[in-house]
């Protein structure tokens, strides 16, 4: 296709409307005070999950032919922006889309017969991505787990880190690595992507210890310790996972951003209502110049962002490479989102500090955007160089 003489539409204001409504009734059983518990229990948010998969959402990328609703993915950001933007987190929704759309596009027809259609039902979860590791960090291609086959097995050894909800997910996407470094002619070969499943192989060769985090992620360190999973784990060909990684990834940054994008609404809707309440000095705090800029800022900041997401995802509905517009929309809705989180926080005073507000938490959890999944400066290190042709810097 040519890409320049392609067109797409993008349509601006509420799209999906009757999708918005209907998700913000599901958040609403679930306000405040059911975080602020969960949180200081540690715990999952499995009724929310539970409302979420009843209500369809958690399928919504899965075709309808495994039991899922198919919707595009533009469908999926607006879902994820509506339950940030009503005070809730979708850290677990979002996961599950994204990761299982490397089963969809590379999984064999027998592993999407057997693992989709319970994913769409939410019988089974697949909420766990096992990349990062202590060692590697962001250098992907050199980590160290191994997977080495062994007859109809794979014997995989090493550590990860950060893999967040792997102590409540049914199934782990994983990235090994199945040929050394030193014998590959591209570092970003032989890396190779299974989907292990946990319930079996916890206890016998797999550990998972909760990772204390400043937000309540459940994220957790997992030890692999000769652990064999059957051949048949493999997703789509040996040695061509990080390629398959790197597919999913412009989907994810999109989804990630619309959580980032409904934390903004959040913030500033939550500024405004209380700058517009709170008297000091005889005035509505509001009334000051300097208290409506850093909202009027980072809203302006959010509604760019937006934009450039929705023509990501019209790129990426169209077929058309989107990349460029993934990044650029993830570095200014995670910059947007963490404005508005300052502002709000700053507006609300002493009061930004009370839990029972719960500013502070929505801004200890969006901070998150400009570290994970990706972090600030290697976006803006793609966008140096692949989109401006400056030099490679690593
Ligand atoms: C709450 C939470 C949940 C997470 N969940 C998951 C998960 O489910 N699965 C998973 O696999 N991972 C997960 N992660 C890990 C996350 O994706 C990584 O933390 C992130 O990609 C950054 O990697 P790192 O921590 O190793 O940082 P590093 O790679 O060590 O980088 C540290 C800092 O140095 C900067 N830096 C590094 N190299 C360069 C360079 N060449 N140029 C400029 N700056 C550079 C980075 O931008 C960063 O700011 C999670 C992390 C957190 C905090």
């Amino acid at each position: 296709m040519d890409e320049n003489s392609a067109t797409y539409s993008i349509e601006v204001g509420d799209d999906y409307p009757e999708i918005r409504d209907s998700v913000r009734r599901v958040c609403a059983d679930f306000p405040g005070a059911y975080w602020r518990k969960l949180e200081e229990a540690e715990a999952y948010p499995t009724e929310f999950v539970q409302a979420l998969t009843v209500a369809g959402y958690l399928g919504a990328l899965i075709p309808e032919s495994y039991g899922g609703s198919g919707m595009p993915l533009r469908t999926a950001a607006v879902i994820l922006e509506e339950i940030h933007a009503s005070g809730c987190n979708a850290g677990a929704c979002h996961a599950q889309m994204y990761t299982m759309g490397t089963l969809l596009r590379h999984g064999s027809e027998a592993q999407k017969q057997r693992y989709l259609p319970q994913i769409a039902s939410g019988k089974l979860r697949l909420q766990a991505f096992a990349v990062t590791e202590p060692t590697s960090g962001t250098d992907t291609t050199k980590l160290k787990t191994r997977a080495v086959r062994d007859g109809d097995s794979y014997v995989i050894t090493g550590q990860k880190v950060w893999t967040s909800r792997a102590l409540h997910s049914d199934l782990m996407l994983l990235l090994a690595r199945t040929t050394p470094l030193d014998q590959v002619k591209k570092k970003s070969e032989g890396l190779s992507v299974f989907l292990v499943d946990i319930r079996q192989a916890l206890g016998k060769g797999l550990d998972i210890k909760p990772l204390k985090a400043m937000i309540n992620h459940n994220t957790t360190e997992v030890f692999f310790d000769q652990l064999r999973i059957p051949a048949d784990c493999l997703i789509g060909e040996e040695g061509k996972g990080f390629k398959y990684i790197l597919d999913g990834m412009n989907a994810e940054r999109i989804l990630v951003s619309a959580e980032a994008i409904g934390d903004a609404r959040w913030f500033t809707k939550t500024s405004i209502a209380y700058v517009n309440e709170r008297r000091v000095f005889d005035r509505p705090i509001g009334q000051n110049q300097s208290v409506q800029f850093p909202v009027a800022r980072a809203h302006a900041e959010t509604e760019a962002a937006d934009l450039v997401l929705r023509r990501a995802a019209a790129r990426f509905a169209a077929g058309l490479p989107c990349g460029d517009d993934a990044n650029m929309g993830k570095l200014l809705a995670s910059e947007a989102s963490w404005h508005a989180a300052e502002a709000c926080l700053q507006n609300h005073g002493g009061f930004g500090y009370a839990r029972e507000y719960d500013v502070e938490r929505k801004w200890r959890e969006t901070r998150l955007f400009q570290i994970a999944p990706i972090s600030t400066n290697l976006v803006l290190s793609y966008i140096a160089e692949h989109m401006l042709g400056m030099p490679r810097s690593f």
